[in-house]
Protein backbone atom coordinates (compact mmCIF):
# COMPACT_ATOMS: atom_id res chain seq x y z
CA UNK A 1 0.00 0.00 0.00
CA UNK A 2 1.94 3.36 -0.94
CA UNK A 3 0.22 5.61 1.45
CA UNK A 4 0.74 3.19 4.21
CA UNK A 5 2.71 4.55 7.01
CA UNK A 6 3.54 1.09 8.42
CA UNK A 7 4.50 -0.35 5.08
CA UNK A 8 7.07 2.18 4.93
CA UNK A 9 8.83 1.32 7.84
CA UNK A 10 8.83 -2.32 6.44
CA UNK A 11 9.99 -1.10 3.25
CA UNK A 12 12.69 0.84 5.94
CA UNK A 13 11.83 3.91 3.94
CA UNK A 14 10.81 5.63 6.84
CA UNK A 15 13.10 4.88 9.84
CA UNK A 16 12.08 3.15 13.48
CA UNK A 17 13.87 1.45 15.64
CA UNK A 18 13.42 -2.56 14.86
CA UNK A 19 14.31 -4.79 17.50
CA UNK A 20 13.39 -7.93 15.43
CA UNK A 21 12.84 -9.47 12.38
CA UNK A 22 11.91 -12.56 10.57
CA UNK A 23 10.83 -13.60 6.92
CA UNK A 24 7.31 -12.24 7.40
CA UNK A 25 7.12 -9.97 10.80
CA UNK A 26 9.21 -6.91 11.47
CA UNK A 27 9.04 -5.68 15.26
CA UNK A 28 9.63 -1.90 16.65
CA UNK A 29 9.38 0.54 19.45
CA UNK A 30 6.42 2.36 19.36
CA UNK A 31 7.60 5.92 19.19
CA UNK A 32 5.11 6.90 21.99
CA UNK A 33 6.03 4.77 23.97
CA UNK A 34 2.98 3.38 27.10
CA UNK A 35 5.38 1.15 29.21
CA UNK A 36 9.05 0.17 29.70
CA UNK A 37 8.37 -2.21 27.15
CA UNK A 38 5.96 -1.23 23.65
CA UNK A 39 6.98 -2.78 20.63
CA UNK A 40 4.88 -2.77 17.49
CA UNK A 41 4.91 -6.20 15.47
CA UNK A 42 3.34 -6.28 12.14
CA UNK A 43 2.95 -8.72 9.27
CA UNK A 44 5.42 -7.61 6.26
CA UNK A 45 2.81 -8.37 4.27
CA UNK A 46 -0.30 -5.40 4.26
CA UNK A 47 -3.64 -6.04 6.05
CA UNK A 48 -5.64 -3.41 7.17
CA UNK A 49 -6.21 -5.02 10.75
CA UNK A 50 -6.75 -8.25 13.30
CA UNK A 51 -10.13 -8.95 11.47
CA UNK A 52 -8.17 -8.98 8.07
CA UNK A 53 -5.06 -10.84 9.46
CA UNK A 54 -7.25 -13.84 10.69
CA UNK A 55 -9.14 -14.39 7.58
CA UNK A 56 -5.35 -14.81 5.87
CA UNK A 57 -5.20 -18.29 6.59
CA UNK A 58 -2.14 -18.43 5.61
CA UNK A 59 0.13 -18.95 9.23
CA UNK A 60 0.82 -15.19 9.10
CA UNK A 61 -1.60 -14.85 12.61
CA UNK A 62 0.49 -17.25 14.12
CA UNK A 63 3.77 -15.77 12.98
CA UNK A 64 3.02 -12.26 14.49
CA UNK A 65 1.74 -13.93 17.69
CA UNK A 66 5.37 -16.10 17.80
CA UNK A 67 7.34 -12.78 17.14
CA UNK A 68 5.17 -10.91 19.87
CA UNK A 69 6.50 -13.88 22.26
CA UNK A 70 9.91 -13.85 20.93
CA UNK A 71 9.89 -10.21 21.88
CA UNK A 72 8.52 -10.70 25.40
CA UNK A 73 11.26 -12.96 25.85
CA UNK A 74 13.94 -10.77 24.30
CA UNK A 75 13.09 -7.22 26.24
CA UNK A 76 12.74 -9.91 29.48
CA UNK A 77 9.50 -8.93 30.72
CA UNK A 78 8.36 -12.79 30.00
CA UNK A 79 7.38 -14.97 31.98
CA UNK A 80 6.25 -11.91 34.81
CA UNK A 81 3.97 -10.62 32.54
CA UNK A 82 3.07 -8.82 29.67
CA UNK A 83 0.21 -7.86 27.18
CA UNK A 84 -0.27 -8.15 23.78
CA UNK A 85 -3.54 -5.62 22.44
CA UNK A 86 -4.77 -5.72 18.82
CA UNK A 87 -6.96 -2.20 18.80
CA UNK A 88 -9.17 -3.62 15.99
CA UNK A 89 -11.06 -1.09 14.20
CA UNK A 90 -11.81 2.93 15.31
CA UNK A 91 -14.00 3.13 18.17
CA UNK A 92 -10.80 0.48 19.93
CA UNK A 93 -8.44 3.40 19.40
CA UNK A 94 -6.83 1.88 16.09
CA UNK A 95 -5.43 4.56 14.33
CA UNK A 96 -3.09 3.02 11.79
CA UNK A 97 -4.69 0.66 9.35
CA UNK A 98 -1.60 -1.82 8.93
CA UNK A 99 -2.65 -4.51 11.35
CA UNK A 100 -0.48 -4.36 14.85
CA UNK A 101 0.66 -5.73 17.97
CA UNK A 102 1.65 -3.82 20.32
CA UNK A 103 3.58 -5.59 23.04
CA UNK A 104 3.63 -4.07 26.31
CA UNK A 105 4.98 -4.83 29.85
CA UNK A 106 7.88 -3.85 31.98
CA UNK A 107 5.30 -2.56 34.73
CA UNK A 108 1.94 -3.47 36.31
CA UNK A 109 -0.51 -3.31 33.68
CA UNK A 110 -4.58 -2.32 34.85
CA UNK A 111 -7.85 -4.05 34.11
CA UNK A 112 -9.64 -3.23 32.50
CA UNK A 113 -7.90 -1.35 30.10
CA UNK A 114 -9.16 2.66 29.42
O1 LIG B 1 -3.44 0.81 17.93
P1 LIG B 1 -3.09 2.08 17.23
O2 LIG B 1 -3.41 2.06 15.75
O3 LIG B 1 -3.65 3.33 17.87
O4 LIG B 1 -1.54 2.20 17.38
C1 LIG B 1 -0.73 2.93 16.53
C2 LIG B 1 0.59 3.08 17.23
O5 LIG B 1 1.57 3.42 16.28
C3 LIG B 1 0.61 4.19 18.30
O6 LIG B 1 0.91 3.60 19.56
C4 LIG B 1 1.68 5.14 17.81
O7 LIG B 1 2.43 5.70 18.85
C5 LIG B 1 2.52 4.23 16.92
N1 LIG B 1 3.32 4.86 15.88
C6 LIG B 1 4.67 4.56 15.79
N2 LIG B 1 5.43 5.10 14.79
C7 LIG B 1 4.88 5.95 13.92
C8 LIG B 1 3.50 6.26 13.99
C9 LIG B 1 2.73 5.70 14.99
O8 LIG B 1 5.20 3.81 16.60
N3 LIG B 1 5.66 6.50 12.97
Amino acid sequence: MNDCLFCKIVAKEIPAEIVYETGRTLAFRDINPQAPTHVLVVPKQHHADAAALASADDGLADDVLKTAHAIAVQEGVAPAGYRVVFNTGPAAGQTVFHVHAHVLGGRDLNWPPG
